[in-house]
């Protein structure tokens, strides 16, 4: 089956792009979300964190967030390790959410922050972009998240920019208010359904 892999900055608006694709009957796997899930659920995923950030990693079966956020938070290596064990677990769900699309689905969509960061995006037969000005991403995620601006700033200067990402991608959706952005899911839908011809 055809997958679509599908990524942008925050508050670039991807998750609202992702859920008009659904409205189309896109199933969507959502990377990041999954990628909080088997951290807990993943017997494979779980023995290799125990094992790289010691067993204090897991209380009670859940996640420790303060410990594992306090060896990876600013250490770039730690997180590299982290990612190690973490980016190849949520390939692993996705090639078995995958096995439980009906066939008769033209092609489905991979979300995630990290699409080119983690080389995920490799594994898909297309990539697309959202973006947005800086601007206007910065007051969408100020107001759905609460935040300041200094804190959306400091999440933002974490990713990769639009400009290196732009290289990778092999479709854009511009995500602002001169450019509909449900025609250009639409047109995008119309092409994705005519690779499958
Ligand atoms: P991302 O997943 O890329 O971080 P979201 O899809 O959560 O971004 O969008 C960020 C915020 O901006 C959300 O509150 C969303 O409802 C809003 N938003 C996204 N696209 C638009 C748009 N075209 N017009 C108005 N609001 C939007």
């Amino acid at each position: 089956m055809l997958k679509i892999g599908i990524t942008g900055g925050i508050g670039s608006g991807k998750s609202t792009v992702c859920r008009i694709f659904e409205t189309l009957g896109i199933p969507v796997f959502y990377a990041d979300t999954v990628a909080k899930e088997i951290m807990v659920t993943d017997p494979v995923l779980m023995e290799g964190i125990s094992k790289t950030f010691g067993e204090e990693s897991y209380t009670g079966g859940k996640l420790n967030n303060k410990h594992i956020a306090g060896i990876v938070f600013n250490n770039k290596e730690e997180l590299a390790k982290l990612n190690a064990l973490v980016h190849p677990a949520v390939f692993r769900a996705f090639d078995t959410w995958e096995e439980t699309i009906s066939a008769d689905v033209p092609y489905t969509l991979k979300e995630a922050a990290l699409l080119f960061e983690s080389g995920s995006y490799r594994l898909c037969d297309k990539n697309i972009l959202v973006t947005a000005p800086k601007e206007v991403k910065i007051q969408r995620v100020m107001e759905r998240d609460g935040a300041s601006r200094a804190e959306v700033e400091a999440r933002m200067d974490k990713q990769l920019g639009d400009e290196e990402k732009i290289k990778m991608a092999d479709f854009l959706i511009r995500n602002e208010e001169s450019q509909p952005v449900i025609l250009q899911v639409l047109e995008l839908h119309r092409q994705f359904i005519n690779l499958t011809k």
